[in-house]
């Protein structure tokens, strides 16, 4: 080795005072060379030493930013919230490719059976299982970090619902496209959708991220078979007009609901674990 941090350079990085790009040779060649540890040593207090080996710890642990944060990152969504979003496991591959697989099956069904009941029933479901599976510490292994991210309770839990019923409800929508022969019938799924995921997040700040949900998703079941169980015939009582009303009552309701006992989603994720 014919080159070394001068010690004048060891003294300002010892003391957290060396700027990059000078810092960053100086971590480089740091790593590699014991001469220079040693005047480290000599020249440094040792506590910004240690400073300096977690900075340069962290660096090397830091993850490469991938392609959703990038996107995210660039149309100018803080990088903390990039980060959360992008590691937030309903909005990955896995999951929106179920999602994809669940909706080209029921699209499939409804040109078959020559009407959108199974549809209609399945995309409501959904933006509520995606919503519950972001949040809760049971099912998210970035649970952790949401807890330790400078987002909490609360504004955590709509920056994620947000960005999954984005997810939801485009994928949704973009099935209903597929089905041009049913009109504005195989719509019928979005003021439903909106009412279950509302009821779901509003009930999770009492019974929980798993219980909430489950209990909301199995009434939605239970309704539907109810109904086809009436009249197998007629238009499924959700999809009426009526249906249609109640079900963006229920949506306003559940979402002012929501923001009444929004305190309590920073009290729930401080006593989940
Ligand atoms: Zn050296």
């Amino acid at each position: 080795m014919t080159w070394h941090v001068d010690t004048e350079d060891l003294r300002a990085y010892a003391q957290g005072e060396l700027a990059p790009p000078m810092l960053w040779s100086a971590d480089t060649h740091l790593t590699a060379c014991a001469r220079c540890r040693g005047v480290l040593a000599e020249v440094g207090d040792p506590v910004s030493l240690d400073a300096g080996w977690e900075r340069l710890d962290a660096e090397l642990d830091a993850p490469r930013p991938g392609l959703f944060e990038r996107l995210l990152l660039r149309i100018g969504v803080a990088d903390h919230i990039a980060r959360l979003l992008s590691a937030t496991p309903v909005l990955r591959r896995s999951w929106l490719g179920a999602v994809v697989a669940v909706l080209v099956m029921s699209v499939l069904a409804a040109q078959i059976a020559d009407s959108p009941a199974l549809f209609l029933a399945l995309a409501p479901l959904l933006p509520l299982a995606g919503v519950a599976l972001s949040y809760g510490p049971a099912l998210d292994p970035t649970y952790e970090m949401a807890v330790v991210a400078p987002v909490h309770g609360f504004k955590l839990l709509m920056i994620r619902t947000v960005a999954v019923l984005a997810a939801g409800l485009g994928l949704d929508g973009l099935a209903t496209l597929a089905l041009p022969g049913f009109g504005l019938r195989a719509l019928a799924w979005l003021l439903p959708a909106l009412a279950l995921t509302s009821t779901g997040l509003a009930l999770t700040a009492r019974l929980g991220p798993v219980l909430a949900p489950s209990l909301v998703g199995g009434a939605w079941v239970a309704l539907l078979l109810a109904a086809h169980a009436h009249d197998a015939t007629a238009t499924l009582v959700p999809f009426t007009a009526a249906g249609q009303g109640v079900a963006a009552g229920v949506a306003a309701l559940a979402g002012g609901l929501l923001f009444l006992v929004r305190d309590r989603f920073d009290r729930f994720q401080g006593t989940a674990v």
